[in-house]
């Protein structure tokens, strides 16, 4: 049998296209959603990235102010930005990209952005939200974008076994509350794993973020799973690949993401919908 390969093209214009409208209604009432993206340096992913995001917000009608800063740009200088744009009422949401330059401290960033505006879902507040539950919070862009992917894969959640491979701050650890919240039973693996192949071989829902290139096998996949690569590597030849070996997994998950096209697209999506939900909110408590 061969998986159902997630059509990234598809679900993204639909979600976009959801989105615009959303902006064209609020942009009516006065209330255009905007977003403020600040890159400090000249890492050349990180400018990628970027300019994906300004043109994703072009695409939708979301304003957007992108800074550019050069690596000599000081900590002191970045927070003075971002109280700035804390406080500007045309502003909804805010980012800073990740990595900044060493000289930066990227948590004292994080804790100066408002928790109101923290479209990423990095704040400490925005993260004990999600741990605790509360009104008013922004989860963060990859895994509620994964989230989405195992909605429309027809696989509910609940009861299922779901194992997460990777257990960062930006992607696995919430990645595995979301699962947990949806009611899955949740397994989460990282580098000091033994039995890597055992476990995730157990998974009905797999999700990989670990940055290893084809580092899971068909032995690792569940005949049947449903199978989501966060990974984003680049080969010696330029290509870029994820986590998961695609071609070996195919004919045994039930679901699988390529990698390009389906993750990192529906991370910026996230991104989107999160800036329109701040928007939102700011003008209901206007009206
Ligand atoms: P990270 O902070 O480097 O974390 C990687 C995780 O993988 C760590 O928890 C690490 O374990 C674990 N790990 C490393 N080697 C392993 C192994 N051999 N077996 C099992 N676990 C292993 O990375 P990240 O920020 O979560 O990103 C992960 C990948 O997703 C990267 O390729 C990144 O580029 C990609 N990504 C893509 C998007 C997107 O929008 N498409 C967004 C975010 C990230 P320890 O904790 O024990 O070190």
């Amino acid at each position: 049998v061969t998986a159902h390969v997630f059509n990234g093209k598809a679900i993204i214009q639909e979600m976009r296209a959801q989105i615009a409208e959303d902006v064209r209604r609020l942009t009516e009432r006065g209330a255009r959603p905007g977003l403020a993206v600040i890159l400090v340096g000249d890492d050349p992913a990180s400018h990628v990235y970027v300019r994906n995001k300004e043109k994703a917000c072009q695409d939708v009608g979301i304003y957007s102010e992108v800074y550019r800063l050069p690596t000599e740009t000081s900590q002191d200088e970045l927070i003075a930005l971002i109280e700035k744009l804390n406080a500007d009422p045309n502003i909804h949401g805010l980012l800073v990209q990740s990595p900044p330059p060493p000289h930066i401290n990227e948590r004292a960033v994080i804790d100066a952005i408002a928790v109101h505006k923290d479209v990423d879902g990095f704040h400490p507040v925005n993260v004990g939200n999600l741990l605790l539950g509360g009104a008013e919070t922004f989860v963060a862009c990859t895994p509620s974008g994964v989230m989405e992917l195992i909605r429309r894969s027809g696989v509910e959640p609940a009861g299922k076994h779901a194992v997460v491979i990777g257990r960062s701050h930006i992607v696995g650890k919430p990645m595995a509350l979301l699962l947990l919240e949806a009611d899955a039973t949740v397994t989460v693996c990282h580098s000091k794993t033994t039995n890597l192949a055992e476990i995730a071989s157990q998974a009905d829902i797999l999700v990989v973020a670990v940055g290893r290139p084809k580092l899971i096998k068909r032995e690792h996949v569940k005949p049947g799973a449903v199978v989501i690569d966060v990974g984003v590597n680049r080969l010696p030849d330029g290509k870029l690949c994820g986590d998961v070996d695609f071609d070996d997994c195919l004919d045994v998950a039930g679901h699988i993401t390529p990698v390009p096209g389906v993750v990192g697209p529906m991370t910026i999506t996230q991104l989107l919908s999160n800036t329109v939900l701040s928007a939102k909110r700011s003008l209901a408590k206007r009206d």
